[in-house]
């Protein structure tokens, strides 16, 4: 690499250990610039939403504190990321510029001409794998075409070399020794104010690096051992939580994967059970970077004739979880107050917004979007898109979950139910996922007034089945 000073830049991987940029930096032994710029020029596939935005603060507050640990400073800045490193590398007189890649469709494409643009400027430009386990662009069929399915995919996957070995942290960056103006973080309004609705949020999550594992110390020293039959029960929290953490790089796949391997005595079956879920992951980038604008476009081009609904009311009702299905309110409501949503839930939810309501998959993409703390470019697009039938791998679109019968199996005592909906907390057992077929006097009984304290269901089951089905007859007889 040249001698002189070296720019670091973070984006989504906002951790010190195992990031290879940082650690190349290091290495040189050169004056390194740690710099973080909040994106002005991002597009929609890629901008924060709100939730995101407030667990960006606290990332980077957590990331900026971990640095000086290791003698370095993050300096922040907001607007064009492209200018901003061209203004900086023109103040410090920085010869090369490190990053770790991502991978949403317009990322690339920018990272791409800037690298051709600094490079044409004899500025040193090198990036380092971090985000995913193989490139996306890596694993193909045997006719050279990307996977459509997931069994092969993983099935390739698993016949590729085992994934590298997490990198250490660097013991010690020279920092750039010159002062460089730096925002302060609070100037950039991340966190909500008037409402303040991040209470919840905050108190169920670290962002961070620490949170991080944290988060992976605490599932391997359980949930993991039931994690095979337990990851489908929301209240039993048998799931990691690493997804936010993930989704900021403030853990990488290498330091899980790693993790879960040295775990000796969990029993086999869940470590692959889990593995296959972290793939699953690669997956959904693998999909999004070899089929372009999957936000926008069904990958299944025959759902352009689908005949979706508007239905303004019925999708505040969703967001809201008022739609009178105590498991699809659960869920919306627990996304809403923890800025997350246990996996079977998020398939329930998507599927009633998508089939019993009718609603086009973009509408409840574009609101998880803001509302997730893990909101991803590509797990969240492909699985709504796996959900709505549109996407590759998807799920038929006939196979209709039915909400009743999803909450008594997966929630028979309505324990999830009635944390997220305390006003159902009297409802006996029985009627916790249909309190619209307990008698007057058991609902009287626990202080329910359906319409009033609890809404009647926004649609009938049976009816609103009917209509999809038919609906997407409609659509196969149109294509
Ligand atoms: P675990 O079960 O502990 O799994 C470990 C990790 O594997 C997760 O952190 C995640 O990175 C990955 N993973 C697990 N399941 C999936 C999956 N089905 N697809 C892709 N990756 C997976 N996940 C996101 O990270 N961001 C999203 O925006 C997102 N949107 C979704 C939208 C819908 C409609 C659905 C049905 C699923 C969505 N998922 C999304 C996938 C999945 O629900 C979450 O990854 C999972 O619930 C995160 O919880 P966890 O970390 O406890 O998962």
């Amino acid at each position: 690499m040249p001698s002189g000073p070296i720019i670091v830049w973070f984006r989504n991987d906002l951790r010190i250990s195992d990031n290879a940029a940082l650690l190349k930096a290091a290495q040189q032994e050169q004056e390194t610039i740690c710099l973080y710029v909040f994106d002005e020029d991002a597009d929609e596939t890629t901008e924060y939403g709100g939730a995101q935005k407030w667990w960006l603060h606290h990332s980077l507050t957590a990331l900026a504190k971990s640095l000086e640990t290791i003698g370095a400073k993050l300096i922040l800045r907001r607007g064009s990321p492209e200018q901003i490193i061209k203004e900086l590398i023109d103040e410090t007189g920085a010869k090369s510029v490190l990053w770790n890649r991502r991978y949403a469709t317009s990322h690339i494409k920018r990272d791409t001409k800037l690298k051709s643009d600094l490079t044409d400027s004899d500025i040193e430009v090198i990036s380092f794998d971090g985000a995913l386990l193989h490139e996306p662009t890596k694993l193909r069929t045997g006719s050279g075409s990307p996977y459509k399915v997931y069994t092969p995919f993983w099935r390739a996957f698993s016949g590729m070399d085992e994934p590298r070995d997490p990198a250490p942290k660097p013991d010690k960056i020279v920092s750039y020794s010159k002062s460089l103006k730096s925002d302060s973080l609070d100037d950039w309004s991340l966190l909500p104010t008037k409402p303040d609705w991040a209470g919840g949020i905050a108190d169920e999550w670290t962002p961070g690096e620490e949170g991080a594992w944290e988060r992976l110390g605490d599932f391997l020293n359980g949930p993991i051992n039931d994690y095979k039959e337990g990851r489908d029960f929301p209240a039993q929290n048998d799931t990691s939580k690493l997804s936010p953490h993930l989704t900021f790089g403030e853990i990488s796949p290498y330091q899980i994967w790693a993790e879960v391997n040295a775990k000796q005595a969990t029993h086999t079956p869940n470590k692959e059970v889990f593995r296959k879920e972290v793939v699953w992951r690669e997956f959904s980038y693998h999909l999004l970077v070899n089929f372009e604008d999957l936000k926008n476009k069904n990958y299944n081009d025959d759902f352009d004739a689908f005949p979706w609904n508007d239905g303004k009311k019925h999708l505040e009702a969703w967001q809201q979880g008022q739609t009178g299905y105590p498991i699809v309110d659960a869920g919306m409501r627990q996304l809403w107050q923890t800025g997350w949503m246990h996996n079977r839930v998020r398939m329930i939810v998507a599927s009633f917004l998508i089939k019993h309501l009718l609603i086009d998959w973009r509408e409840g993409e574009k609101w998880f979007w803001d509302t997730l703390v893990d909101a991803d470019p590509a797990s969240n697009t492909a699985s709504w898109q796996w959900v709505a039938g549109s996407g590759a791998d998807a799920s038929p679109y006939f196979r209709i979950f039915n909400p009743i019968l999803q909450g008594e199996k997966f929630d028979k005592s309505g324990e999830y139910v009635k944390l997220y909906c305390p006003e159902l907390r009297d409802i006996p057992e029985k009627y916790i996922h249909k309190p619209w077929e307990a008698p007057e006097k058991i609902l009287e009984k626990a202080g329910v007034t359906l319409g009033e304290t609890y809404p009647e269901p926004v649609v009938d089951h049976k009816t609103a089945r009917e209509r999809a089905l038919a609906a997407y007859q409609k659509m196969k007889e149109n294509t």
